[in-house]
């Protein structure tokens, strides 16, 4: 299936819960609570860049833009959006989202924009990070309830818990399946699993994601891996590797793929298209859209859902746009040597900053590893596609 139908059918979904009238809030940047919208009885749906959208309409953004985002302005100025009870904006993340989100109010009065603020650092030892958020998450829930008149109810609030928990748990078993033996489930379906989940979170999309997980789940137990499967998962969540376990004879190369808000489905498609490649050689990313996602941690049964809600977002590994530029190549660096990896796709959404300030701190990192790295940008037309599957082909004949 080609990039676009893949999109195609992660948005049926999300269509049909419109035709019911469902009420949907978008939201553009990954970490976000989706419990306290659940709560609030309304269906979480990402709203992300798409190819195939006319451009031209970008001309109220400022020059710093990146492609995503204009991207997501232009589907809107062109009437392609989705009818909406709100969109959240980011804020304190990036100063791409920052514009988008300030013009937006501007030129789509109509539109019920929020925004959710962060943190500036994620790792600051004192309490005052959570407690920022806390009260941000707080002033989000008190302004959802009064503009679209619905409260936040607890039995929703748990229920969402339980589902998004149920989600992760199954996404994380599928995530290091696939570090163990690649081959079990491809990367495609993985992560058009996700890409469902996260364009409408519903009991549904999760279903989905459980079923796969119990497939993989009775493979595994069959040809003895689930020891092994279990112990990365483990290594992943908690960033100590000693108690991992990989199979003799792994095929190599073995790739992973670094970046931020980067489509995984994109990567799958393009890899997944290459002659003589097979798909298997992507062994993990480690996006916003993917990894990040799946590897955030659920919320506690604390007495205070909002706390617990921080303390979820804030445990999601971290992202170009935060703060912690060590920590985070630390971790990297934890899932590169302790995870047989031979090469680093590093990906770049063009004309992001973060991104670009980003890669030549990957680059050194894996080099000292003594692991390969080439660099890709992208956009989400993929409007260069001839030029990065030729350098992604020859970076891996250079692996071999
Ligand atoms: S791709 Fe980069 S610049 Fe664009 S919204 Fe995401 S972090 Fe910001």
């Amino acid at each position: 299936m080609n990039y676009e139908g893949v999109i195609e059918q992660s948005t049926m979904g999300l269509k049909e819960l419109m035709d019911s009238r469902e009420e949907i809030i978008g939201y553009i940047y990954p970490h976000v609570p989706l419990e306290l919208f659940m709560a609030h009885g309304l269906t979480p749906s990402l709203i992300r860049a798409l190819p195939g959208t006319a451009s031209g309409f970008e001309e109220s953004l400022q020059t710093f833009a990146c492609s995503y985002i204009r991207n997501l302005y232009s589907q809107r100025a062109n009437g392609h959006f989705l009818t909406l009870a709100g969109l959240v904006f980011p804020g304190n993340t990036c100063d791409a989202l920052q514009n988008l989100g300030d013009i937006w109010r501007i030129r789509f009065p109509d539109d019920r924009v929020f925004r959710l603020t962060y943190p500036v650092t994620r790792y600051s030892q004192d309490e005052s990070t959570t407690k920022f958020l806390t009260e941000e998450l707080k002033h989000l829930s008190e302004t959802i309830s009064k503009t679209l008149n619905r409260p936040f109810l607890s039995e929703s609030y748990n229920h969402a818990v339980e589902l998004v928990q149920d989600f992760r748990n199954s996404a994380q078993f599928l995530y290091s399946a696939r570090v163990v033996n690649p081959k079990i489930i491809s990367y495609a379906e993985v992560v058009g699993l996700v890409r469902t989940f996260l364009t409408s979170t519903t009991t549904s999309s999760v279903s989905s994601v459980k079923e796969a997980a119990e497939t993989v789940r009775n493979k595994a137990n069959e040809v003895g891996l689930s020891d092994s499967i279990e112990s990365v998962r483990q290594a992943i969540k908690s960033g100590d590797y000693s108690g991992v376990k990989l199979p003799e004879g792994l095929e190599t190369p073995r790739i992973v793929i670094a970046g931020g808000m980067v489509e995984p489905q994109a990567m799958a498609t393009l890899i997944s298209d290459m002659p003589d490649v097979h798909e298997s050689v992507i062994v993990l990313d480690l996006l916003s859209f993917g990894f990040k996602t799946v590897f955030t941690e659920s919320p506690s049964t604390s007495d205070d859902p909002y706390l617990a809600m921080a303390q979820s977002v804030l445990t999601a590994p971290g992202d170009p746009t935060h703060e912690g530029l060590s920590y985070r190549m630390d971790a990297m660096k934890g899932i590169l040597s302790n995870l047989s990896i031979q090469g680093l796709i590093v990906c770049e959404q063009s004309f992001c900053d973060p991104d670009q300030f980003e890669a030549p701190s990957i680059e050194k990192a894996a080099s000292e590893l003594g692991i390969k790295t080439v660099r890709v940008p992208l956009d989400p037309e993929l409007s260069d596609r001839g030029r990065v599957e030729t350098r992604i082909q020859t970076f891996l004949e250079t692996l071999e």
